[in-house]
């Protein structure tokens, strides 16, 4: 809160009068909340989770996905020790056994389907997405869904040579071995909604095992709440000589890749370009995995990817889930998409050597937290919308929750120009609430879920009613 704010009009509402006395106060009330968090009962299990994920494991599984040589989406199906399909075999056997720790609530399939010919696709070929689902253990958040994917295949220079070694240790052998650890760990704990953990292929081919999955999930209405891919997170030494194991950049949309033509004459006229529902994901990831994990920072990047470059949360996005991307901080072009080969005294290629286990270890660390705090908490809140109409006040309403242990209601809000929601206010188990003294037009709002055991959902951004007709229209109507 901006110290000019505290104008008199402001202070001399009752209801935030203890918020508005001093900026520093106010953000001392909602700080130590979070840190005490982590001292909670319902929080030992990340805590257990983060420190059960182990950089060895990482390490052992990047060096076998190497050992076949090319996991190439159009490399050998059927050859045990060469190619995509011993990559594909021997993921589906690791996440089974993944699985056989979790008393039955995890299971592993082959998701297998034929992919048509295509640009990068010269004949076609069956493709496999090896996925295993935790399925929740509360009944009403069960079918609320968050996915956590690398893409297992590998390329050379070029994406169609199935045939030259593509070690592929960094894209994205360190996103695969991520997924498979925190499968790993997470399989013996117990979540009140859905995590699936995901290895597909065709990323190269463009987003191909990707876009199967979200193709099938938006037919089936699967409610996906969140998907993170994880590509790239495999080293921490840049091209630019950086080295930096303390940073995981997260790619956050602003605008939806699905929005409607209709959404945006909204959005022009009420704001919200930075308040997608992947923004607050990556709003969400940063606050929870910096509490959790707090050697390392989440470095929100408002950018759906990389400049002119795509991944595996797109056909997420352009379906309307929300979906964000974890990369490394400075990449290194010399080892990614590189025939294996020194030239010029340079060692050019994705090879282990390159790779940083540790600061996987880390970025998987990062996602398992956000992941498990996903999964434990309440569901966003449904339909939160504020009306049009000009007031001093700002009356916030929402659709109820359905978990049984909800506690209740906290609003969310931050001035215009801050990245980050910067206070929040316990609000109880209400259906609405009034923003008194505070403008629509000088902050953004938002509402959260909070159960029994302080597990937060992540932000809901209120949408604006339809304008309610004025008793007197010729002096209230609003300027164009
Ligand atoms: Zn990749």
């Amino acid at each position: 809160m901006q110290k000019r704010l505290l104008a008199s009009t402001v202070i001399s509402l009752s209801l935030f009068t203890c918020f508005l006395i001093d900026e520093n106060q106010v953000s001392a009330q909602s700080k130590p909340s979070l840190r005490a968090a982590a001292a909670r009962t319902s929080d030992r299990p990340i805590v257990q989770i983060v420190r059960e994920i182990d950089a060895r494991n990482i390490e052992k599984t990047i060096h076998k996905l190497v050992s076949f040589g090319t996991r190439n989406t159009l490399s050998e199906q059927d050859n045990p020790t060469r190619g995509i399909g011993a990559a594909r075999d021997w993921l589906y056997g690791e996440f089974q056994k993944a699985a056989a720790a979790s008393e039955g609530r995890m299971t592993v399939e082959k998701q297998t389907f034929e992919q048509p010919k295509g640009t990068r696709v010269p004949q076609p070929t069956m493709l496999t997405n090896v996925v295993a689902t935790l399925k929740g253990t509360q009944t009403e958040s069960a079918g609320r869904v968050y996915v956590v994917s690398g893409h297992y295949d590998s390329m050379c220079n070029s994406a169609t040579d199935a045939k030259c070694d593509a070690p592929g240790a960094n894209d994205d052998a360190s996103g695969t071995a991520a997924v498979l650890e925190m499968a790993r760990v997470m399989a013996k704990y117990k979540f009140d909604a859905t995590i699936v953990f995901m290895t597909v292929p065709g990323e190269e081919q463009g987003l191909l095992g990707a876009t199967h999955f979200a193709e099938e999930a938006k037919k089936a209405s699967m409610d996906i709440e969140g998907m993170f891919t994880n590509d790239i997170i495999g080293s921490s030494l840049g091209a630019n000589g950086v080295r930096d194991p303390h940073t995981v950049r997260v790619f956050s949309e602003g605008v939806p890749s699905n929005e409607t033509t209709q959404e945006a004459t909204t959005r022009r006229s009420v704001g919200g370009e930075n308040d997608s529902q992947s923004r607050q994901l990556a709003r969400f990831i940063k606050e929870v995995s910096e509490l959790y994990v707090p050697t390392m920072k989440v470095w929100m990047i408002y950018r759906r990817d990389r400049y002119g470059r795509g991944g595996d949360h797109q056909p997420f996005l352009e379906r309307g889930f929300a979906a964000v991307r974890f990369t490394e901080p400075n990449e290194n072009y010399q080892h990614q998409h590189q025939n294996v080969r020194v030239q010029d005294g340079v060692q050019y290629g994705d090879l282990p050597e390159f790779d940083d286990f540790n600061y996987i270890a880390d970025v998987a660390r990062v996602n398992a937290a956000a992941l498990a705090a996903l999964a434990s908490a309440p569901a966003r809140p449904k339909t939160v919308t504020f009306p049009t109409s000009l007031s001093a006040d700002t009356p916030i309403r929402w659709e109820a929750n359905k978990e049984t242990d909800l506690e209740g209601y906290e609003i969310v809000w931050r001035d215009t120009t801050e990245p980050t929601w910067t206070h929040s206010q316990a609000v109880g188990n209400v259906l609405t609430f009034t923003m008194k003294g505070m403008s629509k037009d000088n902050y953004f709002f938002g509402v959260r879920a909070v159960d029994k055991d302080g597990n937060r959902s992540p932000v809901t951004y209120p949408r604006p009613l339809p304008r309610a007709p004025r008793p007197d229209q010729s002096t209230q109507q609003p300027p164009p």
